[in-house]
């Protein structure tokens, strides 16, 4: 196999940090802001009652399915509101979300790894979810980011993927796309015409998952950021060279 590679599209969650903790966090400092701030709130919406209210909000707004940020928005409002609170507290509830959201813990190879394939390759990050890099302080090794939120449709509809490469100024076929999701990264990316690396990682039992996806196979499986990192400086025989192809 033997493939262009002059950019890389790259998932955020699960692939650059693992999203559960970020996830359980989020939950107990919004229960923790309501208990201070509108304590009504907190009593009547506890951690499992929230949940089910994002679920509610979301199956109730089908057309904004991609944007994570106005569902949580939304959310907000429905259980100040809801309960006798101050929906004006919404906009301090939601800066309460967002700091915790980019409160993030990277993968232990991910910032090194990172550092070393943005040295080579320019590196677009393309997530479904709503991290702000700049926030988190990794917007330095990102020539651009697109979310769904901002564009409007998710992974894995081929036009975010052709957006990201028109913004990277290459064509898909010689854009690789990285990510953890079988679908969304994997199956989307080589729909949209990328080539497309699935990042594998090992649960917390040391496993990996099967590749399980009917239609598609990934053009390149790593258990790691730092594994492809490896592979980008062994195929890549010297600076400026375009063409990639497996190591032998
Ligand atoms: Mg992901």
């Amino acid at each position: 196999m033997a493939f262009a590679v002059r950019a890389i599209t790259l998932d955020l969650d699960d692939t650059v940090w693992p999203f559960a903790p970020i996830g359980v966090r989020i939950e107990r400092v919004l229960d923790e802001w309501m208990r201070r701030h509108s304590p009504a709130t907190a009593e009547m919406f506890t951690v499992e009652k929230m949940r089910a209210l994002r679920e509610r909000i979301a199956a109730e707004h089908p057309a904004l399915g991609h944007d994570m940020s106005a569902l949580r928005r939304l959310t907000l409002e429905a259980a100040l509101r809801e309960s006798g609170g101050d929906v004006a507290l919404a906009d301090a509830a939601y800066e309460a979300f967002f700091a915790e959201r980019n409160r993030v813990e990277c993968y232990p190879d991910a910032i090194h790894a990172l550092e070393r394939i943005s040295a080579r390759l320019p590196i677009a990050a393309l997530s479904n979810g709503n991290a702000d890099l700049a926030r988190i302080g990794l917007d330095h090794l990102f020539t651009a980011q697109l979310s769904a939120c901002s564009f409007g449709s998710a992974k894995p509809d081929p036009a975010i993927f052709l957006a990201a490469c028109e913004r990277l100024g290459v064509p898909p076929a010689e854009v690789l796309h990285v990510g953890d999701h079988p679908d969304a990264d994997v199956a989307g990316a080589a729909r949209a015409g990328l080539r497309s690396c699935w990042i594998n990682r090992a649960d917390d039992a040391g496993r990996h998952a099967q590749w399980r996806h009917a239609e598609v196979e990934p053009d390149l499986h790593f258990d790691s950021l730092a594994a492809l990192a490896d592979w980008l400086d062994a195929a890549l025989p010297a600076p400026g060279d375009r063409y990639w192809s497996t190591p032998a």
